[in-house]
């Protein structure tokens, strides 16, 4: 009886869920969006590896301007489709001729004092899965595009290798180098090797480089980078420094990061180092000698700045946070837990009233806004710039009071508001609609700052830091677009603003 109601079960249980337990061979010839059968032996659901992406890269500098690089990436597909190409950024291709160069043309002397000098990305080898795979450039090699040879399901993980050789301009910017004298050398290391494209919507995001702003828009990853460079030479980096040994006539670095969405570094064998701790978190000021001056007020601000933030936003959850002297003519750039600053700001002449303070605060800000809680950078950049200049704003007043929040007023406002209201362009329009250089700043720094201001001004403290807290945890290494956002303070506010405030910054449908 016993036996016989087993087989009864066995038989109810195969009638309903006959699909799993029966294996049919697969007939059909699958549809590009569709894995084949083989694929489910490769790639077998792994509950247990982390729902992100991993990159591994080894990267051997020459001392100049040349990097090789060895890239694993572990891809986890996290959307609902199933995935048979994948697309990353090749943001140093717009380096290869001077046909789409990311800034102005009247700032080319500035980012090339030396004359035009192309750089770019190479990729030498691509493998899945140890099979050698198809790759294609698209929009001005900008673009890679792979092909893989065994398609991703959702929820699957899949092992792409990519052999890579960069090229540095010599250049004043994110990525490229400086010769100092007649042995120094200075490399910005940004957006400079193959990153994978966001993937949301149904559709992969794949906005290139503009003349100005910032190019990036990518998921939390983890990343593993291991530099290999001539003998004295500092490698400032993302992430933790887990390792630095000297072997024969090479230095080797090891950074590791977790819960970043890029990876940076700045180079050089002229860098002198100045430490300090705020709030468990290391903080590291790479400089050259001769600006150490510079250097110090860098690492005194961003201890500061981290304070103020850490109490006012929720706390930086990484534990070590750099800051490198490097060459970007427009001034700071913003890393993951890696800030790139120009050299120039280290030169100012009274470094007590200058705008290495002010960009210092900035990149810091940047760390919750961009980096932590991530978005658009090309379509929405006024979300994370807006909320990063009124964060800036707040550090001056914090840390010097009402005064410091005047002397901010008076310096970068007041000369901003004709612009504003002269101005055709609206905060929120993507940055390639952006077409008069000193538009950008003031419409969309500047006013950003001035909503978020004047929504502070209309609840009390208490509840507009509350906000900021919540809108950091509820999207804490996630993406925010726009509708997000409103509908966010809409919802967290209602009680005491109604739709007016908002239409009066944003003009909504
Ligand atoms: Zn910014």
């Amino acid at each position: 009886m016993k036996k016989a109601l087993t087989v009864l079960i066995l038989l109810l249980l195969m009638f309903f869920f006959g699909k799993e337990f029966i294996h049919k061979p697969s007939t059909h010839i699958p549809e590009p969006s569709q894995a084949s059968d083989t694929d489910i032996n490769i790639q077998i659901k792994t509950e247990n590896m982390p729902k992100k992406n991993i990159y591994q890269i080894e990267v051997d500098y020459d001392g100049k301007n040349i990097i090789l690089g060895n890239m694993n990436i572990k891809y986890y597909n996290k959307s609902d489709r199933t995935h048979t190409n994948l697309f990353f950024h090749m943001y140093a291709n717009i380096f290869k001729s001077r046909n789409h160069l990311p800034f102005f043309s009247e700032d080319l002397s500035k980012v090339f004092p030396q004359g035009f000098n192309p750089g770019g990305l190479e990729v030498l080898e691509a493998v899945q899965e140890g099979k050698p795979i198809q790759w294609t450039l698209e929009e001005d090699d900008q673009i890679l595009q792979i092909n893989l040879k065994d398609a991703v399901k959702p929820g699957n993980h899949t092992d792409i290798f990519i052999k890579f050789r960069l090229t540095l301009p010599n250049a004043n910017f994110r990525l490229g180098y400086q010769q100092f004298g007649h042995d120094k050398i200075t490399t910005s290391l940004g957006n400079w090797y193959p990153i994978l494209a966001v993937f949301e919507n149904g559709e992969w995001i794949l906005d290139t480089h503009c003349s100005m702003g910032d190019p990036g828009y990518s998921d939390i990853s983890d990343y593993n980078v291991e530099f290999t460079t001539p003998l004295r030479f500092t490698v400032a980096a993302s992430g933790i420094l887990s390792n630095h040994v000297t072997e024969g006539n090479k230095e080797i670095y090891n950074y590791v990061a977790e819960n970043v969405r890029d990876f940076a570094a700045a180079i050089s064998n002229n860098y002198e180092i100045a430490e300090d701790m705020v709030d468990g978190i290391k903080i590291i000021s790479y400089f050259h000698p001769e600006d150490s001056k510079g250097g110090f007020m860098a690492l005194d601000t961003v201890k500061h700045a981290l304070k103020i933030f850490n109490d006012s936003f929720g706390k930086y959850p990484y534990d070590e946070l750099r800051i490198a002297e490097a060459n970007y003519y427009c001034g700071g750039m913003e890393y993951p837990t890696f800030i790139m600053m120009n050299t120039g700001k280290y030169k100012e002449p009274n470094l007590s009233n200058t705008s290495l303070e002010r960009s210092t605060a900035h990149e810091v800000a940047h760390q919750w806004w961009y980096g932590v809680v991530g978005n658009n950078q090309v379509r929405e950049s006024w979300i994370d710039e807006g909320l990063t200049e009124f964060s800036t704003a707040y550090y001056f007043e914090k840390r010097y009071g009402e005064a410091g929040r005047e002397a901010y007023f008076e310096r970068y406002v007041d000369t901003a508001r004709n612009i504003i209201q002269n101005s055709t362009m609206k905060m929120y329009d993507p940055l390639p609609q952006f077409k008069i250089r000193g538009e950008y700043f003031p419409v969309v720094y500047i006013n950003g700052m001035l909503f978020y201001d004047s929504l502070r001004s209309q609840i009390d403290d208490e509840h507009f830091f509350y906000l900021l807290k919540t809108y950091y945890e509820k999207y804490k290494y996630k993406n925010v677009n726009m509708v997000q956002l409103i509908k966010f303070l809409k919802e967290r506010t209602q009680d005491v603003l109604d739709d007016t405030f908002f239409e009066k910054w944003f003009s909504l449908e």
